[in-house]
């Protein structure tokens, strides 16, 4: 405690002290989570914008926690991140999306499974080799398993990730970029990386139906993809009119709340069977 008595000082380290004690506590309730598998995933629909089916499924993780319900993912991946535990949940995942995929399959609903993969994980060098084990061991066929990754994988060795995820689309694993923007860079990875997808951002399809620069992206960005022949897939889309829009603008697929939200796998088998009813 200073002699100058300035509160607010004191007031300041005390919310530090807070904040810290707070992600001790997010740490140790991980660590647990992890061991215990407290995790769990949900799948959201992806519609094919020509033939109206629900053709794929995005994989998005969940955690209940115990003494607080249902926490985002935006909570605590980049916790996991910092920590050098996302190699460990992202094996998890991994192998319970494409698991999940065959036992669908299995019931008659055959659809593309995608999986979300954290920029952490591919500084692990033998990652091509352990997801196709992974993925092998539960017998899914690799084409039918979409890895999606994001820009900033890039940022730091480009050619090395290239050559990984090379390594994966020849296994034949299709490859998504995820979270697509338009600065220079995002273009040049477009043309290095082996991609089969690219996955419109939700801010380009926000006010799609209002401004005219969003629409001049998302026309520039779908004719780009036809040219290399790429999938489009337009996340976050909320309205009819966004739809119709994407439609006349030439993208591939749609997913969002339109469609549906997350649903966990047996409210996605219901969907699926409601959906081709109407
Ligand atoms: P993302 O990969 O961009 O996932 C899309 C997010 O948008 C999801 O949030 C989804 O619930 C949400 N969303 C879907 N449709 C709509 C819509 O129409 N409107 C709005 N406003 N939002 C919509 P979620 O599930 O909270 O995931 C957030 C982020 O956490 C993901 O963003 C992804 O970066 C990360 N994440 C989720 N699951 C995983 C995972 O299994 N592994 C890794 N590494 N990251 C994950
Ligand atoms: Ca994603
Ligand atoms: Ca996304
Ligand atoms: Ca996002």
């Amino acid at each position: 405690i200073k002699p100058s008595g300035n509160i607010s000082i004191g007031i300041y380290e005390g919310e530090q002290e807070d904040s810290l004690q707070k992600r001790l506590m997010l740490e140790m309730a991980l660590r647990k989570a992890i061991e215990q598998e407290e995790f769990y995933l949900v799948y959201q629909p992806q519609v094919n914008l020509t033939s109206g089916d629900v053709v794929g499924v995005e994989a998005l993780i969940r955690w209940r926690r115990p003494d607080i319900g249902v926490v985002p993912p935006d909570q605590f991946i980049p916790v996991l991140e910092e920590m050098g535990l996302i190699q460990q949940l992202g094996d998890w995942i991994v192998q319970h999306a494409a698991k999940q995929q065959v036992a669908w399959k299995k019931k008659g609903v055959s659809l593309r499974m995608a999986i979300n993969l954290s920029p952490v994980q591919f500084e692990q060098m033998d990652l091509p080799d352990k997801i196709t084990r992974l993925i092998a061991e539960t017998g899914a066929k690799f084409s039918d398993i979409e890895l999606e990754i994001t820009e900033s994988l890039a940022m730091h060795s480009p050619e090395t990730t290239i050559r990984m995820l090379k390594s994966l689309r020849e296994e034949g694993f299709k490859i998504a970029i995820d979270d697509f923007g338009i600065g220079f860079s995002s273009l040049e990875y477009l043309l290095r990386f082996p991609l089969d997808t690219l996955k419109i951002d939700r801010v380009f399809i926000k006010d799609i139906t209002r401004g005219r620069s969003d629409c001049a992206i998302v026309r520039a960005l779908t004719s780009l993809c036809q040219g290399l022949g790429l999938t489009t897939i337009a996340e976050g889309v909320e309205t009819q009119r966004q739809r119709d829009y994407l439609d006349a603008l030439g993208a591939t697929e749609i997913q969002g709340y339109l469609i549906s939200k997350p649903l966990e796998s047996n409210e996605l088998i219901q969907f699926i069977a409601d959906f081709k009813k109407n």
